[in-house]
């Protein structure tokens, strides 16, 4: 195999600083060179919707110190310079400024960008019937909606925005929602437009292999923008969260450094909504729900079941039993469910089992 002695990483977010970090612990001893768009270096950005919203001085969670990428991890950071083409055969990539770079490995971690629209027409006040629809079953949605509203949230289901009027929102069921801040929240896109220059079919995010290889010599793709298969899904998808965009680019970083690890840990993301610590793991959909605990409390867990694999569980307030519900599913492990309904049965004895 040749060396490998230049790797490049589009993208300086969470997944990018987490892969050039791996790199270095993997010993790679060769230059790393990391191209961020925004003018910041990588920073971890949930809090953006939490803390940062509580408290505007709140501080910011850099990954490092600003200083360590240069000083400690000997890697030529770039911010405020998008990777605007790429070129597989002499694997070069350029920047807006005309800058070239060559890389023996590219990882492409360029995320997500919200979704945008050029008038409010088809933004969701919530097209689906129920809060929270493409991850959580109906009895979970009920218990967040019921908090929501217990603050004082008015919700329209089913609707969508038909226009934006001088003070709000007109409705498609013709209701208009007076309004001095209008946040549209209707999801995010892969930034995937630099991997078409790499032959690479994009649409629904960057096909990625276990190994986070995409079908571009040299290229590996980890993040929110990779798409990748999901065993407990059984189909492939993008994985917009934290704990992906830090292990999944661990992993590749890895296998970039000549290593040879799968990644197949399944989905799991946390959201703090009131005082609801919500916590998902694999796919909640398309499945059997079995309940441990009581649902009309503040804690609780809800298993997804296809016979009796579990292959996705949530818990509210119920941090001790996700920890053991994420193991399962990353075994696609096999339970009674009336062992998951009884919250004297211990869950740890289905793990020696398993
Ligand atoms: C407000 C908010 C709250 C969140 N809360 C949670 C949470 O509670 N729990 C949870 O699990 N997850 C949460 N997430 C999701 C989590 O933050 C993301 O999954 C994670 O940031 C993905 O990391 P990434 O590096 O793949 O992408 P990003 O963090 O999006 O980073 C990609 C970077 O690449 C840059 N880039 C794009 N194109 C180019 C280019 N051509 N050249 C150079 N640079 C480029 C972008 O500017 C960006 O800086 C939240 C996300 C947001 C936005």
């Amino acid at each position: 195999m040749p060396s490998i002695e230049k790797i490049v990483i589009a993208g300086a977010g969470q997944a990018g600083g987490r892969a050039a970090e791996a790199l270095r612990s993997a010993g790679f001893r060769g230059s790393i060179t990391m191209i961020g768009e925004e003018k910041h270096p990588p920073y971890e950005r949930p809090q953006l919707s939490k803390e940062l919203l509580a408290t505007l001085d709140a501080p910011v969670a850099y990954l490092k110190p600003a200083s360590d990428w240069t000083g400690v991890l000997d890697v030529t950071m770039i911010t405020g310079a998008a990777v605007v083409a790429c070129d597989a055969e002499r694997q070069t990539v350029a920047t807006g400024d005309g800058e070239i770079f060559g890389y023996d490995r590219l990882l492409l971690a360029t995320g997500t960008q919200p979704r945008r629209i050029k008038t409010l027409e088809g933004a969701g006040v919530e097209n689906q019937e129920r809060l929270l629809a493409r991850a959580f079953p109906g009895l979970v949605s009920e218990v967040v909606e019921a908090r929501h509203r217990n603050h004082g949230v008015r919700f329209e289901f089913g609707v969508t925005v038909a226009a934006g009027t001088t003070n709000g929102v007109r409705l498609t069921n013709g209701a208009e929602l007076k309004a001095d801040i209008v946040l549209v929240g209707i999801g995010v896109e892969p930034t995937d437009a630099i991997a078409r220059d790499l032959g690479l079919s994009a649409d629904a995010g960057i096909e990625v292999d276990a190994f986070g290889r995409t079908a571009a010599p040299n290229v590996f793709s980890a993040g929110d923008v990779a798409l990748q298969w999901s065993k407990c899904h059984d189909r492939a998808i993008r994985v917009e969260t934290w704990a992906n965009a830090q292990n999944q680019a661990i992993c590749v970083a890895g296998n970039m450094a000549g290593g040879n690890r799968e990644y197949d840990d399944p989905p799991w993301f946390w959201s703090d909504q009131y005082d609801l610590n919500i916590q998902v793991v694999g796919d909640m959909l398309n499945a059997d729900h079995v309940v441990r605990g009581d649902c009309q409390s503040d804690r609780f867990s809800v298993a997804a079941m296809r016979g009796n694999e579990i292959v996705g569980a949530i818990s509210i307030n119920a941090a001790k039993d996700m920890a053991m519900f994420r193991r399962l599913v990353a075994r696609q492990s096999r339970l009674n469910r009336s062992d998951i309904e009884s919250t004297a049965y211990d869950l740890r004895q289905a793990l020696k089992t398993n």
